[in-house]
Protein backbone atom coordinates (compact mmCIF):
# COMPACT_ATOMS: atom_id res chain seq x y z
CA UNK A 1 0.00 0.00 0.00
CA UNK A 2 1.61 3.98 -1.20
CA UNK A 3 -1.64 5.67 -0.47
CA UNK A 4 -4.51 5.92 1.36
CA UNK A 5 -7.34 8.31 2.33
CA UNK A 6 -8.29 9.64 5.58
CA UNK A 7 -11.72 9.26 6.28
CA UNK A 8 -12.61 12.54 8.56
CA UNK A 9 -13.97 15.79 7.81
CA UNK A 10 -12.49 17.61 11.18
CA UNK A 11 -9.34 19.31 9.89
CA UNK A 12 -7.91 19.84 13.05
CA UNK A 13 -7.83 15.62 12.86
CA UNK A 14 -6.57 15.44 9.69
CA UNK A 15 -3.93 17.67 10.90
CA UNK A 16 -3.21 15.74 13.99
CA UNK A 17 -3.49 12.43 12.16
CA UNK A 18 -1.74 12.90 9.13
CA UNK A 19 1.61 14.84 11.45
CA UNK A 20 1.83 11.67 13.34
CA UNK A 21 1.47 9.48 10.12
CA UNK A 22 3.89 11.77 8.42
CA UNK A 23 7.21 9.23 9.29
CA UNK A 24 5.23 6.51 7.02
CA UNK A 25 5.90 5.68 3.82
CA UNK A 26 2.17 6.10 3.19
CA UNK A 27 0.89 8.98 1.06
CA UNK A 28 -2.18 10.41 3.40
CA UNK A 29 -4.50 11.94 1.39
CA UNK A 30 -7.77 13.71 3.29
CA UNK A 31 -11.39 12.44 2.11
CA UNK A 32 -11.82 16.21 1.29
CA UNK A 33 -9.71 15.60 -1.54
CA UNK A 34 -12.21 13.29 -3.42
CA UNK A 35 -15.18 15.17 -2.25
CA UNK A 36 -16.30 12.30 -0.10
CA UNK A 37 -20.09 12.79 0.87
CA UNK A 38 -20.70 13.09 4.50
CA UNK A 39 -21.83 9.73 6.03
CA UNK A 40 -24.13 9.50 9.14
CA UNK A 41 -22.85 8.08 12.09
CA UNK A 42 -25.68 5.53 12.66
CA UNK A 43 -23.97 3.36 15.21
CA UNK A 44 -24.35 2.73 19.02
CA UNK A 45 -20.29 2.19 19.60
CA UNK A 46 -17.27 4.16 18.10
CA UNK A 47 -15.69 0.80 16.35
CA UNK A 48 -19.61 0.73 14.59
CA UNK A 49 -19.21 4.41 13.64
CA UNK A 50 -15.61 4.09 12.59
CA UNK A 51 -16.41 1.09 10.30
CA UNK A 52 -19.03 2.99 8.52
CA UNK A 53 -16.81 5.71 7.72
CA UNK A 54 -13.92 3.72 6.87
CA UNK A 55 -16.11 1.66 4.55
CA UNK A 56 -17.53 4.74 2.64
CA UNK A 57 -14.53 6.38 2.11
CA UNK A 58 -12.97 3.08 0.56
CA UNK A 59 -15.57 2.61 -1.38
CA UNK A 60 -16.03 6.35 -2.60
CA UNK A 61 -12.40 6.42 -3.63
CA UNK A 62 -10.97 2.99 -4.16
CA UNK A 63 -8.24 3.30 -2.27
CA UNK A 64 -7.74 1.60 1.46
CA UNK A 65 -8.96 4.21 4.26
CA UNK A 66 -8.41 4.87 7.68
CA UNK A 67 -11.40 6.37 9.86
CA UNK A 68 -11.44 7.74 13.65
CA UNK A 69 -14.14 7.95 15.69
CA UNK A 70 -13.60 9.53 19.08
CA UNK A 71 -15.37 10.87 21.96
CA UNK A 72 -15.62 12.16 25.31
CA UNK A 73 -16.49 9.31 28.26
CA UNK A 74 -17.64 11.24 31.91
CA UNK A 75 -17.87 9.23 34.84
CA UNK A 76 -20.72 11.15 36.53
CA UNK A 77 -22.97 11.44 33.48
CA UNK A 78 -22.51 7.24 33.35
CA UNK A 79 -20.28 7.69 30.41
CA UNK A 80 -22.00 10.31 28.46
CA UNK A 81 -21.62 12.05 25.73
CA UNK A 82 -20.12 8.78 24.34
CA UNK A 83 -20.41 8.75 20.74
CA UNK A 84 -22.77 11.74 21.05
CA UNK A 85 -19.56 14.20 22.18
CA UNK A 86 -19.45 15.99 18.81
CA UNK A 87 -23.43 16.34 19.05
CA UNK A 88 -24.05 16.95 22.88
CA UNK A 89 -25.95 20.17 22.57
CA UNK A 90 -27.57 19.13 19.36
CA UNK A 91 -26.89 18.64 15.87
CA UNK A 92 -25.68 21.83 15.10
CA UNK A 93 -23.65 22.45 18.32
CA UNK A 94 -20.68 24.63 18.41
CA UNK A 95 -17.55 23.36 20.72
CA UNK A 96 -18.64 25.71 22.99
CA UNK A 97 -22.19 24.90 23.08
CA UNK A 98 -20.73 21.53 24.06
CA UNK A 99 -18.86 22.12 26.79
CA UNK A 100 -21.59 24.85 27.96
CA UNK A 101 -23.93 21.65 28.31
CA UNK A 102 -20.99 19.56 29.91
CA UNK A 103 -20.24 22.27 32.38
CA UNK A 104 -23.58 22.72 33.13
CA UNK A 105 -24.32 19.09 33.59
CA UNK A 106 -21.08 18.69 35.92
CA UNK A 107 -22.27 22.07 38.39
CA UNK A 108 -21.34 21.67 41.58
CA UNK A 109 -19.51 18.21 41.07
CA UNK A 110 -16.25 18.13 43.59
CA UNK A 111 -13.01 18.05 41.41
CA UNK A 112 -12.15 14.49 41.89
CA UNK A 113 -15.24 13.04 41.09
CA UNK A 114 -14.78 14.88 37.37
CA UNK A 115 -12.89 11.88 36.13
CA UNK A 116 -13.13 11.44 32.66
CA UNK A 117 -11.38 10.08 29.48
CA UNK A 118 -11.15 10.63 25.69
CA UNK A 119 -11.64 7.44 23.21
CA UNK A 120 -10.32 6.70 19.95
CA UNK A 121 -11.29 4.06 18.07
CA UNK A 122 -9.30 3.88 14.53
CA UNK A 123 -9.83 1.41 11.39
CA UNK A 124 -7.98 0.50 8.75
CA UNK A 125 -10.10 -1.24 6.07
CA UNK A 126 -7.98 -2.12 3.17
CA UNK A 127 -10.71 -2.21 0.71
CA UNK A 128 -14.84 -1.66 1.20
CA UNK A 129 -15.69 -4.92 1.78
CA UNK A 130 -12.73 -6.13 3.65
CA UNK A 131 -14.17 -8.39 6.63
CA UNK A 132 -11.43 -7.83 8.56
CA UNK A 133 -10.81 -4.46 9.26
CA UNK A 134 -8.05 -3.41 11.55
CA UNK A 135 -9.11 -2.02 14.51
CA UNK A 136 -7.40 -0.35 17.32
CA UNK A 137 -8.00 2.24 20.22
CA UNK A 138 -6.81 4.08 23.58
CA UNK A 139 -7.45 6.17 26.08
CA UNK A 140 -6.31 9.34 27.36
CA UNK A 141 -7.59 9.89 31.37
CA UNK A 142 -8.09 13.08 32.44
CA UNK A 143 -10.53 15.38 34.76
CA UNK A 144 -13.34 17.52 33.45
CA UNK A 145 -12.47 21.49 34.70
CA UNK A 146 -14.80 24.09 35.95
CA UNK A 147 -13.52 26.53 33.74
CA UNK A 148 -12.35 26.78 30.09
CA UNK A 149 -8.26 27.01 29.82
CA UNK A 150 -6.35 27.03 27.05
CA UNK A 151 -6.28 28.22 23.20
CA UNK A 152 -5.06 24.74 21.17
CA UNK A 153 -6.45 21.50 20.35
CA UNK A 154 -11.01 21.21 19.52
CA UNK A 155 -13.59 20.29 21.36
CA UNK A 156 -13.63 19.44 24.91
CA UNK A 157 -9.69 20.55 25.19
CA UNK A 158 -10.19 23.32 26.97
CA UNK A 159 -11.80 21.63 29.97
CA UNK A 160 -9.88 18.06 29.94
CA UNK A 161 -7.47 18.24 32.62
CA UNK A 162 -4.37 16.02 32.51
CA UNK A 163 -2.80 15.50 35.67
CA UNK A 164 0.62 14.14 34.27
CA UNK A 165 0.75 17.61 32.10
CA UNK A 166 -0.84 19.65 35.06
CA UNK A 167 -2.68 21.81 32.59
CA UNK A 168 -5.61 21.25 29.89
CA UNK A 169 -4.95 19.45 26.57
CA UNK A 170 -5.41 23.02 25.18
CA UNK A 171 -2.98 24.48 27.06
CA UNK A 172 -0.57 21.56 25.77
CA UNK A 173 1.32 22.44 22.09
CA UNK A 174 0.48 20.27 20.10
CA UNK A 175 3.18 18.59 19.83
CA UNK A 176 2.73 17.74 22.97
CA UNK A 177 -0.56 16.43 22.77
CA UNK A 178 0.58 14.46 19.63
CA UNK A 179 2.57 12.27 22.02
CA UNK A 180 -0.14 11.56 24.69
CA UNK A 181 -3.37 11.45 23.61
CA UNK A 182 -6.30 8.98 22.74
CA UNK A 183 -5.42 9.07 19.11
CA UNK A 184 -1.89 9.41 19.72
CA UNK A 185 -1.83 5.88 21.32
CA UNK A 186 -4.54 4.48 19.24
CA UNK A 187 -2.39 5.33 16.17
CA UNK A 188 1.05 3.62 17.53
CA UNK A 189 -0.95 0.45 17.63
CA UNK A 190 -1.75 1.23 13.97
CA UNK A 191 1.11 1.63 12.69
CA UNK A 192 2.32 -1.25 14.09
CA UNK A 193 -0.59 -2.94 12.56
CA UNK A 194 0.16 -1.48 9.25
CA UNK A 195 3.86 -2.11 9.38
CA UNK A 196 2.72 -6.08 10.17
CA UNK A 197 -0.12 -6.40 7.87
P1 LIG B 1 -16.25 12.34 15.86
O1 LIG B 1 -15.83 13.29 14.79
O2 LIG B 1 -17.56 11.70 15.64
O3 LIG B 1 -15.17 11.35 16.20
O4 LIG B 1 -16.49 13.27 17.12
C1 LIG B 1 -15.65 13.25 18.19
C2 LIG B 1 -15.96 14.40 19.14
O5 LIG B 1 -15.37 14.06 20.38
C3 LIG B 1 -15.32 15.72 18.71
O6 LIG B 1 -16.15 16.53 17.95
C4 LIG B 1 -14.98 16.34 20.06
O7 LIG B 1 -16.11 16.97 20.57
C5 LIG B 1 -14.66 15.13 20.91
N1 LIG B 1 -13.20 14.83 20.84
C6 LIG B 1 -12.60 13.76 20.26
N2 LIG B 1 -11.26 13.85 20.35
C7 LIG B 1 -11.01 15.00 20.99
C8 LIG B 1 -9.78 15.66 21.36
O8 LIG B 1 -8.65 15.23 21.09
N3 LIG B 1 -9.94 16.82 22.02
C9 LIG B 1 -11.15 17.35 22.32
N4 LIG B 1 -12.31 16.81 21.97
C10 LIG B 1 -12.24 15.62 21.31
Amino acid sequence: MNKLVLATGNQKKVKELAAMLADLAIEVVPQSEFAVSEVAETGTTFVENAIIKARHAARATGLPAVADDSGLEVDLLQGRPGVYSARFAGEDASDRDNIDKLLGELNGAPSDLRTARFWCVLVYMRHADDPTPVICQASWEGLITSDLRGQNGFGYDPVFFVPSEECTSAELPAERKNQLSHRAQALAKLKLALAAD
